[in-house]
């Protein structure tokens, strides 16, 4: 039989950044110290480990999350890499999803960045303890003081050193342990830890005081001794980190340089140390299928609940990440998968796989706690929850964002086409945040993406991996609309209709309102009207016919036939025929009164705002926030820091299209941007 592994020995971590911060290659060095991986591969050489796809080496950066396990002191490391470009956040949060904890890398040049940011409030949404590593403090101009200065201002939370790296950027020193770390051997495999001698532990005063309050926070005992300056004891300032931690009241700070070796195997330490095991985390929420919920906690025994939250082509064949919850699977067992209208798919397990990047190993059973590579299952898909066949279960879902790019795209040979469409479904069942669409009017085929980097991805895999080569379209961005003026009218019906070889009237009249609302409002819609002739009443379905048609009318507006938004409805009034205003007859009538009032009350375009943060170096400052301006950005803020320049602006996103290249041009290669998607609005 084989054993369930000792969960207080498995730490499920995630590594997220800011694209560059050095995820990947922080990665590989874990991977080679733990003696996971035989020889480092740089990503600059296309050579890392985890970024095993083709375009992720081409582009050096990571595209897809890759999942390994890491021995670290006697513990299991289960760790997620996760791509930083703004692109592909669908992957950050579905890792987080399945995550108990993560390491946040910072460019210790930089600080917190616009996507540091990002993943940061992705992390909070799922409450998961973390720690950061101030990553390339070798480079000229960084900064540990000032690295975590940023993460107070920009992230609000607080951070406290345990290991510093010393002026020179080789080696460290411990916070805890006052030692000095110094990393040696041919690849500085080994960690040779001395004694910190008094001045070097003087000039640490300010950062070990910073350690020595924030624990004084959990422990009385620690506080005493604190206040009359006596030394804590390593070992409960490790508890006491470790609780403060685990609540998210801290977030422990190790520094180094990934690229040269220093600062990782602490920083390791730290993750078995401070992070916390699945049985630290907090039950979720399951829901049953008569609407009560159950509790399910990692490590009590029950039928089983697992989350599968990617799917992944695997040498062509289909693959599902889970997670187990609770329970355990073997090869063979069925599954059941509630979904969203109450059915139940039942699917079998073939086999289960121990993941280390592009590689699989077979399992004869895997365990709650545990993230597995599952095949055979063709229906699963992202968010998914996968449960034993006679106790069907909910977990929750994970959210796919909206994309807001699209290119129409058509095969360039019509034997291609079949071709293209399995291909494309292939895509899309990976990546929920890729869309096919067809456009009503046109007829074109649409694919929808997270921005300009993901759609081009998206084409180079159909050429790669299914030799197919595709025409394409200009790039075109996602419209909402709304109205500029308020506006109220009212539509009668009033037809003789045949209806099973007799003819019977079909009356009803409905009047409504419109009113534009502030940007960001969303619709309200307000069902409450005077019914005439007075005295009657409507009936329930009536009552529902009327509440249902706002919603068909409000997806396609009348001045682009894009979804409406920012506007209130209101129903006001409704005269009824007798037996002629039947439920149908009255949606019919609402949706025509609405669509005359939407279009006396005006449309107004609205367009996709994007956050946008541009860095340049200083000298190219001028030229850049040039531009911008000729691009309609709102400049929000420019930051000087170290012959950096930050500038932070609202950009529409259809003038940024192409930007990418344009901006390579005006700083020589040097200057990079990221966007967010903020609101939408109108644009000047
Ligand atoms: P990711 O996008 O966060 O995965 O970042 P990568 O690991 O791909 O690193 C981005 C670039 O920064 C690569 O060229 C790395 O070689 C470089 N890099 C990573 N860590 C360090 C470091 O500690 N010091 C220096 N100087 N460069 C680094
Ligand atoms: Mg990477």
């Amino acid at each position: 039989m084989v054993k369930a592994p000792d969960l207080s020995r498995i730490r499920s971590i995630g590594i997220a950044a800011h694209v560059d911060a050095g995820k990947t290659t922080l990665t590989e060095r874990v991977l080679y110290f733990s003696g996971s991986l035989h020889k480092m591969g740089e990503v600059h050489d296309g050579a890392a480990h985890m970024d095993y796809l083709t375009e992720e080496q081409a582009h050096g950066i990571t595209i897809t999350a890759a999942a390994t396990q890491i021995p670290w002191a006697g513990h299991v490391i289960q760790l997620i890499d996760t791509p930083g470009h703004v692109d592909f956040t669908i992957e950050v949060e579905r890792s987080m999803r399945v995550l108990d904890g993560c390491v946040i890398v910072l460019d210790g040049v930089r600080g917190v960045e616009p996507q540091t940011e990002t993943v940061w409030h992705q992390r909070s949404g799922f409450n998961l303890p973390a720690l950061f590593f101030i990553n390339k403090l070798d480079r000229p101009g960084a900064d540990f003081t000032h690295a975590l200065a940023t993460i107070r201002d920009r992230l609000g939370a607080e951070p406290v050193a345990v290991t510093v790296p010393l002026a020179t950027g080789i080696g460290a020193v411990h916070l805890i342990d006052k030692t000095v770390l110094t990393f040696t051997g041919e690849q500085d495999e080994e960690v040779q830890a001395s004694a910190c001698d008094e001045e070097l532990w003087a000039s640490m005063a300010s950062y070990r005081e910073g350690l020595l309050l924030a624990v004084a926070e959990a422990d009385d005992r620690l506080a005493e001794q604190v206040l009359n300056s006596v030394e804590p004891e390593p070992e409960d300032v490790w508890n006491a980190l470790r609780e403060l931690t685990l609540a998210g009241k801290v977030y422990p700070c190790f520094g180094g340089s990934a690229l040269r070796n220093q600062g990782i195997q602490p920083l390791l330490d730290g993750v078995i140390r401070l992070l916390p095991a699945p049985l630290d985390r907090a039950p979720s929420v399951a829901h049953r299928g008569d609407g009560t919920e159950e509790l399910v906690e990692i490590g009590t025994p029950g039928p089983l609940v697992a989350i599968a939250f990617k799917v992944q082509m695997w040498d062509g064949r289909r693959h599902v990440f889970a997670r187990i919850y609770r329970g355990s699977l073997k090869p063979g067992d069925a599954v059941v998968i509630p979904t969203a209208d109450g059915q139940l798919i039942k699917e079998h397990v073939a086999r289960i796989f121990a993941v280390d990047a592009n590689r699989k190993s077979r399992l004869k059973e895997a365990f709650a706690g545990q993230v597995v590579l599952l095949a055979g299952l063709r229906q699963a898909t992202t968010g998914d929850t996968l449960c034993s066949p006679d106790h069907p279960l909910v977990l929750e879902r994970i959210e796919a964002r909206e994309p807001v790019v699209s290119l129409a795209i058509e095969s360039m040979s019509s034997e291609d086409e079949k071709k293209l469409l399995e291909a494309l479904d292939k895509l899309q069942q990976e990546d929920p945040s890729l869309r096919l669409e067809e456009d009503a009017e046109t007829g074109q085929r649409l694919l929808w993406g997270m921005g300009e980097l993901h759609l081009q991805i998206a084409f180079e895999r159909l050429a790669r991996e299914f030799g197919l080569r595709v025409r394409t379209g200009q790039p075109r961005v996602v419209m909402r609309e709304s109205i500029s003026t308020p506006a109220c009218d009212d539509f009668l019906f009033d037809r003789l209709l045949e209806q099973a070889g007799k003819s019977v009237a079909m009356k009803a009249r409905v009047r409504v309102r419109v009113t534009p609302l502030e940007r960001g409002a969303g619709n309200e819609v307000t069902v409450d009207p005077g019914v005439k002739p007075e005295g009657t009443a409507l009936s329930v379905p009536q009552a529902e016919a009327l509440a249902s048609a706002p919603g068909d009318v409000l997806a396609s507006g009348p001045l682009n036939s894009t979804p409406l938004q920012d506007l209130a409805i209101g129903i006001e009034e409704v005269e009824l025929f007798g037996s002629g205003s039947t439920p149908q007859v009255l949606r019919m009538v609402t949706a025509q009164a609405l669509h005359r009032a939407l279009t006396k009350a005006g449309g107004v375009a609205l367009f996709p705002i994007m956050a946008t943060e541009v860095v340049v170096p200083a000298e190219n400052l001028g030229a850049v926030l040039g531009d911008l301006q000729a691009r309609h950005a709102i400049i929000r803020d420019t930051v000087n820091y170290s012959n950096t320049a930050t500038i932070r602006c609202e950009v529409s996103l259809k003038r940024l299209l192409g930007y990418v290249t344009h901006l390579r041009s005006l700083t020589q290669g040097r200057g990079s941007f990221s966007m967010i998607f903020d609101r939408f609005d109108t644009v000047a």
